[in-house]
């Protein structure tokens, strides 16, 4: 079984808490798993045994970041619909762009996700596909992932009601018998590095019986639900006028609400509704930079937190970003509370570390096993350089993560034991030509979508 020592770096395990930095500290992994984390130099036993030392001096040696909401689709999109709110953002671009991509360009603009995920130092991504243009789709997707090296969690998206989109809605029938064959095909393969679980798209676009189905078939199955909730306020209004509640009420009002569901953004969440999410221990993913990007709104983080719900956080897909950088979704949850509360110490870095990493962990069914460094634990990790004309001095290497660093500044990317990128560079994939056929594919993609760019709409 391969191993490898890091050495010489500022660990920080986040294992109790955020404030625990080893400097300096070192890691051994041996296969798949952390074996030891400690204070101080290896001993010599380790340093001779190691199949592979990495000399980590000036930088952070932490948990893989956790990206718990995307679309990676939309990575042919990015750009085409900036300045735009959520609904003429959907109509202008991602619809129309969407159900013009080829089976080959869902492999394509997502192993490009990965890659960029990866890059910005998250091993963990939870993406989410609404475009069941073929059945295919998702079959491509999960290659990508597989390929890309990178521990995944898909939520397989739908909407089977109206008023959504006709052209997106699938039959109930055909949204059971996809996500139960994904599950099988891949929930169990090499460890379950991909995984598939339910993703309903959002309240308003699914029927009340299938959200109730779905319930029970991800207790059957063991695996977790995945829906936006509440991002936008004329969303909330349709759910007033149709139901006579929110949102969120609705869905603990027939009884869905519970720990398997991830509910992401929660931007326009009543208390009440907070008290019931709080009670049935459902994750909220906060995507701060889309919030901030559509215009959606400010979320009340610090709301969540006082009543202990559990936070993750997410870049959202790369047409409402436009990135895939969670260094940077750091600092935007940071001083997007800031801003909000008209509280500089809304949030300190620490907090929002754990978030991304006890959150990540749960939104991704993995609790226990990833999010920390800690022996027995999957071995995911990310080496971020310090020594950085943006990040040094350091003071505190959890504020120079939170509010200096960013994708860039990722050195080194481990995902379950294999070192996926080095010196910033991805292994094992040709990053220029992938880049060259995402180029091809994407503007065919925009010839068949009639989509012209470069011209600058008013809104
Ligand atoms: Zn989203």
């Amino acid at each position: 079984m391969d191993s490898l020592l890091i050495f010489n770096g500022f660990v920080m395990p986040f294992r109790k808490n955020a404030m625990e930095v080893f400097n300096p500290g070192y890691v051994f992994i041996r296969g798949n798993r952390i074996e030891c984390v400690e204070e101080g130099d290896p001993p010599q036993v380790l340093v001779q045994e190691a199949d592979q030392i990495i000399d980590a001096r000036g930088k952070a040696v932490i948990p893989g970041l956790i990206n718990a909401h995307t679309h990676l689709f939309q990575t042919f999109l990015r750009g085409l619909a900036d300045d735009k709110p959520l609904l003429r953002w959907l109509e202008t671009a991602i619809w129309p762009g969407g159900l013009a991509m080829t089976e080959e360009d869902f492999y394509l603009s997502a192993l490009l996700g990965f890659v960029e995920n990866l890059k910005c130092g998250a091993t963990s991504v939870l993406n989410q596909d609404y475009m069941q243009s073929s059945t295919r789709n998702m079959d491509m997707i999960a290659e990508a992932a597989h390929n890309s090296g990178a521990r995944v969690l898909l939520a397989r998206g739908f909407a089977d009601r109206d008023p959504y989109h006709p052209k997106f809605q699938e039959p109930t029938y055909q949204v059971l018998h996809e996500t139960e064959r994904l599950v099988k095909d891949w929930n169990q393969r090499d460890g379950g590095m991909v995984r598939v679980e339910f993703g309903p798209l959002i309240p308003w676009g699914c029927k009340e019986e299938t959200l109730k189905s779905i319930n029970q078939l991800a207790k059957d199955w063991d695996v977790g639900v995945h829906i936006h909730l509440s991002e936008t306020q004329p969303e909330v209004q349709m759910s007033i006028e149709e139901y006579g509640v929110t949102p969120g009420h609705w869905l603990h009002d027939i009884g869905v609400l519970n720990e398997r569901w991830q509910l992401v953004h929660g931007v326009w969440l009543e208390e009440e509704e907070m008290d019931m999410i709080a009670d049935a221990g459902s994750v909220i993913v906060h995507c701060p930079v889309s919030n901030m990007y559509l215009a959606s709104g400010i979320p009340s983080v610090t709301k969540w937190l006082q009543r202990g719900i559990p936070i993750a956080l997410g870049t959202d897909g790369p047409g409402s970003n436009n990135s895939q950088d969670m260094l940077e979704v750091l600092k935007f949850t940071a001083c997007l509370q800031k801003i909000g509360t008209m509280d500089a110490m809304a949030l300190m870095p620490e907090d929002i570390l754990e978030m991304n990493y006890k959150g990540g962990r749960l939104a991704m069914g993995l609790d226990g096993k990833i999010g920390s460094l800690h022996p027995g634990l999957f071995a995911d990790i990310t080496i971020v350089d310090l020594m950085r004309p943006h990040i040094a001095p350091v003071h505190s290497p959890q504020s120079a993560l939170v509010y200096n660093a960013n994708g860039n500044d990722v050195d080194t990317v481990i995902v379950n034991g294999k070192i996926l990128l080095q010196g910033g560079k991805v292994l094992g994939i040709d990053e220029s030509k992938l880049m060259e056929d995402c180029q091809k594919a994407a503007e065919a993609m925009l010839d068949r979508a009639g989509i012209k760019t470069g011209i600058s709409e008013t809104a």
